[in-house]
């Protein structure tokens, strides 16, 4: 009688899983799309071999479009005021935090700043400030883009309406955040007041799309109860949306919040839905975010490493920084402008990729209406 020793059948077994999860990545390098029960196999029985078959991947497939480039987004964070509840974020507006906010002047002449510093990009963010009128936002981004054709504005300000979005389209905003967080219904549900609605935030980006931004859309790992087949319905979701950025961070637990004592997201599992999100979508710009830096020091060379290709430098005013803390031990909070820069470069350099000071329109983007 043939006796398989346990041991051994279990090792025959993994080598069989593991092998069905590369012949499902190959399948998804080359055609994009996989289904729901494809993705989940992979999310449910990805190891560190398999992991480092996808991160290779996710790098091969980044540069056929985008060959070493990493894209340089100038970041200004301008108010932490906020009139949302978002239950994971240190800001939202339960929490008794010191608040800022930069008016207009302060905003244009950051964005100077920043120009001279060599951005063509700028992403002016913000918690939901009602103190920001459209006519304000709509004066603050022509004057922008009068004193400085060759840049893209990217806004990320939160739910506004259909008129608002297209007023600033119209006055020369060319990008828009808006992170899905979850596409989970149930699990968007769990990590916002009743409140806030999903419907509301997933509409919005729809907006945006037919207005002619190009749109931004992401989430966290290891939000509060996600689970793999969440994580799944966010590829299936960004695969629909075809979105021109997606922002993919860990959720790191802020102590001051109702989640305090919950697990943060790792750096892996992170990577693993980068590299994903690099296959499902090549041409999409896929930011290395500050969380990923946050969580560990090399964590945003690691992402560049399996799939994305921008970074967004803080360039807002240092005394500020602090004080936008979605979440705790965030980095570069203390650092000049300048110093993120070359920091940033030192970085990118040490990982053989090369810092891009173009504007980076997303390849696919068919150009603005
Ligand atoms: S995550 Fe954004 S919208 Fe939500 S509470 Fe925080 S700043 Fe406001």
């Amino acid at each position: 009688m043939n006796l398989i020793m346990p041991k051994l059948l279990s090792t025959k077994l993994d080598e069989t899983k593991d092998n069905k999860v590369i012949a499902l990545i190959d399948k998804l390098t080359i055609t994009e799309v996989l289904t729901k029960n494809e993705y989940l196999y992979i999310l449910d029985n990805i190891t560190s071999n398999t992991k480092k078959h996808l991160f290779n991947q996710g790098l091969l497939k980044k540069q056929i479009y985008y060959q070493n480039r990493v894209y340089l987004r100038g970041l200004i964070e301008i108010s932490n005021y906020c009139k949302k509840g978002c239950l994971y974020c240190g800001i939202n507006n339960k929490m008794e935090v010191e608040r800022y906010r930069l008016d207009i002047d302060e905003i244009i002449n950051t964005a100077k700043e920043g120009y001279n510093l060599g951005y063509r990009t700028f992403v002016i963010q913000g918690g939901e400030d009602s103190y920001y009128q459209t006519k304000m936002i709509v004066k603050m981004l022509k004057s922008i883009k009068d004193m400085f054709k060759d840049i893209r504005i990217t806004l990320s300000l939160g739910e506004r309406s259909y008129e608002d979005y297209q007023a600033f389209y119209d006055a020369g905003a060319d990008r828009y955040l808006l992170r899905h967080e979850a596409a989970s219904k149930k699990l968007y549900e769990h990590l916002h007041p009743d409140y806030m609605s999903y419907d509301n935030r997933i509409n919005c980006l729809k907006n945006l799309k037919e207005i002619g931004y190009q749109v931004g859309a992401g989430f966290m790992v290891g939000s509060p109860t996600q689970n793999n087949e969440d994580l799944v319905e966010d590829l299936l979701f960004l695969k629909s949306l075809n979105p021109h950025m997606v922002g993919i961070g860990p959720y790191l637990c802020h102590s001051d919040t109702v989640f305090k004592g919950s697990s943060s997201g790792t750096l892996d599992e992170t990577l693993v839905m980068v590299a994903l999100t690099r296959l499902i979508l090549p041409k999409t710009l896929l930011p290395s975010t500050t969380a990923l830096g946050s969580l560990s020091p090399i964590g945003r060379e690691k992402a560049l490493k399996v799939g994305a290709n921008v970074l967004m430098p803080n360039i807002s005013p240092t005394e500020h920084r602090i004080k936008y803390e979605i979440y705790q031990d965030k980095i570069c909070v203390t650092d000049t402008s300048d110093q993120c820069r070359n920091c940033i470069e030192g970085r990118v350099v040490m990982i053989d990729h090369e810092i891009d000071l173009g504007v980076g329109d997303a390849l696919n983007f068919e150009g603005k209406k």
